[in-house]
């Protein structure tokens, strides 16, 4: 089984005011898989859809047809195994600024209703070198320390997936390079991960397959290997 599977996934927004009907093609119709283990990147420019299939996959966005299959569960049939089997790290920093890290992580872990014996936070806190942190407010985070509090908290039911939305977008470039080492511990340890950017380079650098987006149309999704060859 793939760790991803998707097939004819189409998004169409909602136009405000318009009594169409026609809304914003955000995805017309994409397919691929996600192999298991692997480090996948989704490349595509502003615009191309990216985000859209990332919040589909987070179930944050209705999408309008097509099938979307998560370690193996179709998240319209069998939703919550769907979720429990994926973690998501969003674009966007959204944290309450007077819970700690710790805090952040155990109230996550209660959410997804993993047991108090079993939660691993200060450990989830070590492995993104926060460990120090663990007691202060959020607010008092530095941008980048945030960025890592929210792969941990992506992480606290143990997913064998994690998605990262633009996990370097607007980053100075030694913190790009913690969060790639990151990426890359996590998927040492047998994690899938997926994660879109718009930066080639990062993608060839990072990434064992690639798929590019464009326009809510899949361009390609080959062997990062190969497609290098062809550029
Ligand atoms: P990205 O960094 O993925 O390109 P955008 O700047 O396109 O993000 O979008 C930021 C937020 O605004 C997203 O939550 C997206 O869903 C929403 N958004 C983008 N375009 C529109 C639009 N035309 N109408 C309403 N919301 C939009
Ligand atoms: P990307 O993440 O690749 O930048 P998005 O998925 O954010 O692309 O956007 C794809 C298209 O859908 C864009 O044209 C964007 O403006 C539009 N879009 C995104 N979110 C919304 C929304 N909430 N409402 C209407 N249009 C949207």
């Amino acid at each position: 089984t793939p760790a991803i599977r998707i097939r004819d996934l189409v998004k169409r927004y909602a136009q405000a005011g318009s009594q169409s009907g026609e809304g914003k093609l955000a995805l017309g119709g994409v397919s691929f898989d996600v192999p298991q283990g692997q480090i996948f990147g989704l490349l595509g420019p502003n615009g191309a859809g990216k985000s859209t299939l990332i919040n589909t996959l987070a179930g944050l966005v209705m999408k309008s047809s097509g099938t979307v299959e998560i370690w193996g569960f179709d998240i319209d049939k069998e939703p919550r195994n769907a979720k429990a089997s994926i973690g998501i790290v969003p674009q966007e920093i959204v944290f309450d600024p007077f819970f700690t890290p710790l805090e952040v992580l155990d109230i996550q872990a209660g959410l997804y209703g993993v047991p108090a014996p079993a939660r691993r936070s200060l450990e989830l806190l070590k492995s993104v070198h926060l460990a120090d942190k663990a007691h202060a407010y959020a607010r008092s985070l530095s941008g980048g320390m945030k960025r890592r509090l929210l792969i941990a908290k992506a992480m606290v039911h143990t997913p064998p997936i994690l998605v990262l939305d633009e996990p370097t977008a607007g980053v100075d470039v030694e913190l790009r390079r913690l969060l790639w080492e990151l990426v890359v511990d996590l998927n040492n340890q047998g994690v899938t991960i997926v994660l879109t950017t718009h930066y080639l380079e990062e993608a060839e650098q990072l990434c064992d397959r690639i798929a590019i987006i464009n326009h809510g149309r899949l361009i390609t999704d080959q062997p990062t290997r190969d497609l290098v060859g062809m550029m």
